[in-house]
């Protein structure tokens, strides 16, 4: 019997605090509100720009080793060895058709994934034909995803990676932005990394989707009885979450243009929503449903590339 996603989220615990935030990670504005209290900390608001923060984060080994400890979908994969890889499998060809679908149907090149877990993503786009690399800050994680591909496998983050700058055509990562401490200081570690002309493909949950002010609106009234929805939807493991609106600026910050936000539907309801009890299944696919009419979601998938040189 599989864990009810809503309890596996909270079994992973919250990813380590300590560190106070006291600027917004994109703005710098030193004007954070309380929002919302999550379980060991804060939710703030920015309030020059309204990108979200936790009140404490932490960096380096602490993190490293909170993510050799955590799998990546703790929780919400299923029980049996059969089930995971199969599930991991579905969600790698996803992404690479998401990519193919936003940038063409290149099938060769250099492509790193940052976050790139067990492997998965790079295994498949390297059976399509690109030459792949990836960086992983889960010891364990990265150690199965090297024995997964021809290329290397960075165990680190993009700031010590030993890559070439200006190296990578194509750089994607799945689900990353809201777990970095300071998402500034690796996007510019990315932006380094890439070639000139290269792709960015980042997905992360959208702070603009329209349900958000609902949902803290419940959260704030009956905190009790919404506590399991709150703990999935502001997750423990997050530091930040950004807008669709203001992603942009984040990109354009260390240098590269953005060219495309889409909304794309959450894990949760593609791949895991078979493990919700009855209603949450009913909600989660009427929320679908909404948001496909509505050209909306909890989640975007954005491209950005790094400008080429004119001649
Ligand atoms: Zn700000």
């Amino acid at each position: 019997m599989n864990t009810d996603p809503t309890e596996g989220v909270r079994s992973r615990g919250m990813a380590p605090g300590g560190t106070p935030r006291t600027s917004c990670p994109l703005c710098e504005g030193t004007s954070l509100k309380p929002t919302l209290r999550l379980r060991d900390r804060q939710l703030l608001t920015c309030s020059e720009c309204g990108v979200r923060v936790t009140d404490t984060y932490a960096d380096g080994d602490a993190v490293a080793d909170y993510y050799t400890e955590i799998e990546a979908h703790h929780g919400k994969l299923g029980t049996s060895l059969a089930d995971r890889d199969g599930a991991l499998r579905a969600i790698a060809r996803d992404q690479a058709d998401r990519m193919e679908s936003l940038c063409g149907p290149r099938r060769f090149g250099t492509f790193l994934e940052i976050g790139c877990s067990r492997g998965h993503l790079l295994e498949e786009m390297q059976n399509r034909g690109w030459r792949v690399q990836g960086i992983e800050v889960s010891r364990r994680s990265a150690a199965e995803a090297a024995g997964r591909i021809d290329g290397s496998v960075h165990c680190g983050t993009p700031e010590d990676a030993p890559f070439a700058p200006g190296s990578m055509q194509r750089i994607a990562m799945f689900d990353v932005l809201a777990h970095l401490p300071e998402p500034r200081r690796t996007l510019a570690a990315v932006e380094r990394l890439l070639a000139p002309g290269g792709e960015l493909l980042l997905s992360t949950v959208n702070e603009d989707w329209r349900l958000v002010p609902a949902f803290l609106a419940a959260f704030k009234l009956a905190p009790a009885r919404t506590a399991g929805m709150r703990d999935e939807m502001y997750e423990g493991q997050h530091y930040c979450y950004f807008r669709a609106s203001n992603v942009g600026q984040l990109l354009e910050s260390v240098g590269l243009t953005l060219h495309a936000v889409r909304p794309i539907e959450p894990l949760s309801t593609r791949f895991f929503v078979h493990q919700y009890g009855w209603k949450r299944r009913l909600a989660l696919l009427g929320m679908v449903q909404a948001d496909r009419l509505l050209r909306s979601s909890r989640k975007m998938i954005v491209l950005a590339k790094k400008p080429a040189p004119k001649f």
